[in-house]
């Protein structure tokens, strides 16, 4: 039998992340991937839904062209051709990465692995074979959860969507506001497909602060989708060649449902040997872990989107994100193996919605800090960027700090507007560093950006 110190099951970000760090520790290891080496984020995820963002920004681009003295005529899109660049672009990723682990000295293999004996050492089944390892890292993600209601089974998700082939939708229904909600309606809509964005709360994106949230549903009705808030799904059924949606505020049509209501790593947890070993998991799946990303069993860990921080005061998916993943699975692979107990720095992950515009934000809402018990300081300012006065096009950016009044720390910096991602992961190192509002105000800004009015927000809103 083979012997591993290590045994990943699960090619994605988490996975390799862990498999190459530890490898590089000297550590005997092997990673099994059952789907498409790279995981959701290179296959389904992050890399082909920003390729098919660009594509709509380009699109919104046009329509800004004429105020600078372009003249564009009429420009065709092939949709097609960007569907196989995109699957080009994947398909070459997933070739660095079989580099990455082949250099690394990760024995690789293409196919589905489960716990058979629990140990230490474990025994793990991989393509026929059996093997033995002192620790197994479980980092198989997560999969699109519908709800259960008649005719579910009509609706594609964002496995679909940016994975598949498919025409240009014209018109499409997107259920669930959060991340994938937001960015599939803003995509196609800047493609030019009419979009309903369809959820059952008030307001898009829940968890973000409530400010930023208002700001987007004002700014998605501003680029042409159609908001039914508060409106939930009773039923799907076919209308000839299109669908309808029956909603607790009525019906109505489109040639393509997207559900994205939620990720969980049910069932890919399933069938693992996990439950025979008695490795406690919450209701979605997610497997339990102590701060040292181990589960209740020992020699059995868990990192990334089918983890569950409730060692580290997290909520079970607070952060199912690709650098949080490889984060985990780096801090893992350094404790094991480099004597190095440093954790992820949870408190100031930074995130961003790529919508058109983009949302993005690190540390507290203002909502969440008065949660907390702390008295804040809040700076907003609200403008429309220069790009938009010469083509005079309404478009809005928002900004916002919370600031805590006692210690003068940033607690929370908030975007809506152009670039808002770019900007945010810088200020997320400040607020890293425990930047206080102090050095946001000796900071000299660069001039004239949108960024600059993160350093000269003077006036706190009374
Ligand atoms: P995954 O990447 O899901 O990898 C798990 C792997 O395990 C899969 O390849 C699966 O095939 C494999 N596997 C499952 N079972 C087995 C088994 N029994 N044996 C062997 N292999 C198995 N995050 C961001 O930070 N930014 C973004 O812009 C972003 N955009 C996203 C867009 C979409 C549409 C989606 C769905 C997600 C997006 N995410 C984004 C989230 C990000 O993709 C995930 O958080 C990240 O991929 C999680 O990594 P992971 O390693 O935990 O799991
Ligand atoms: P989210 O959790 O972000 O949002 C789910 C949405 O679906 C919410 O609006 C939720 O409403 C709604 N919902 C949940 N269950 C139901 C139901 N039964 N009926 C109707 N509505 C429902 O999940 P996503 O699927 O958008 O994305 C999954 C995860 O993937 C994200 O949480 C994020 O971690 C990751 N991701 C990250 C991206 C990025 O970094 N840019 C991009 C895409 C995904 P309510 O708020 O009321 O619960």
């Amino acid at each position: 039998m083979a012997e591993y110190d290590l045994f990943v099951i699960g090619g994605g970000s988490g996975g390799i992340a862990c498999a190459r760090r530890a490898a590089s520790y000297g550590a005997r290891v092997a990673l099994a991937e059952a789907g498409r080496l790279g995981g959701t984020c290179v296959v389904r995820g992050c890399v082909p839904k920003k390729l098919t963002w660009f594509a709509a920004q380009l699109r919104r681009a046009l329509f800004l062209a004429p105020g600078y003295g372009w003249r564009t005529g009429e420009i065709g899109f092939d949709f097609a051709a960007l569907l196989s660049a995109r699957d080009r672009e994947v398909a070459r990723l997933q070739g660095v990465y079989r580099r990455l682990l082949r250099e690394a000295g990760v024995h690789l293999y293409e196919a589905r692995a489960r716990i058979v004996a629990g140990g230490p050492p474990h025994v793990v089944e991989v393509a026929g074979e059996r093997v033995r390892a002192r620790r197994v890292v479980v980092a198989v993600g997560g999969r699109p959860s519908l709800p259960d209601l008649p005719g579910i089974e009509h609706a594609v998700t964002s496995d679909w969507v940016f994975e598949g082939h498919y025409p240009l939708p014209r018109e499409l229904a997107v259920v669930g506001a959060g991340y994938i909600g937001v960015e599939v309606a803003s995509i196609f809509r800047a493609l030019g497909s009419r979009v309903r964005l369809v959820y059952r709360r008030e307001l898009p994106l829940r968890g973000f602060d409530l400010e930023l949230r208002k700001e987007l549903a004002s700014a998605l009705e501003r680029e042409g989708v159609d908001l039914l808030p508060g409106t939930r799904i009773e039923r799907l059924e076919r209308a000839g060649q299109r669908l309808r949606l029956v909603t607790s505020m009525g019906e109505l049509e489109a040639d393509l449902v997207v559900y994205a209501t939620g990720r969980h790593p049910v069932p890919n947890t399933r069938g693992l040997g996990l439950e025979e070993l008695g490795v406690r998991m919450n209701r979605e799946g997610a497997i339990y872990v102590d701060i040292g990303y181990e589960s209740n069993v020992p020699g059995i860990h868990a990192v990334g989107d089918c983890s569950d921080h409730a060692g580290h005061g997290l909520d079970a998916s607070q952060h199912d994100l690709t650098p949080v993943a490889i984060a985990e699975g780096r801090a893992l692979a350094e404790r094991l193996f480099h004597d190095n107990p440093e954790l992820v720095a949870y408190e100031t992950v930074p995130t961003a919605v790529f919508g058109i515009p983009q949302v993005a934000s690190v540390g507290y809402s203002e909502e969440r800090a008065r949660e907390l018990g702390l008295d804040v300081v809040v700076f907003t300012t609200a403008f429309r960027p220069m790009l938009y006065t010469l083509p005079d096009l309404p478009a809005r950016t928002f900004m916002k700090l919370v600031v805590d009044r006692a210690s003068d720390r940033v607690l929370g910096c908030h975007m809506i507007g152009d670039d808002a991602a770019e900007i945010v992961q810088g200020l997320a190192v400040a607020l890293t560093a425990g930047a206080k509002k102090a050095d946001f105000d000796a900071t000299v800004g660069i001039h004239p950006t949108a960024a600059e009015e993160f350093v000269t927000m003077y006036k706190p809103r009374v």
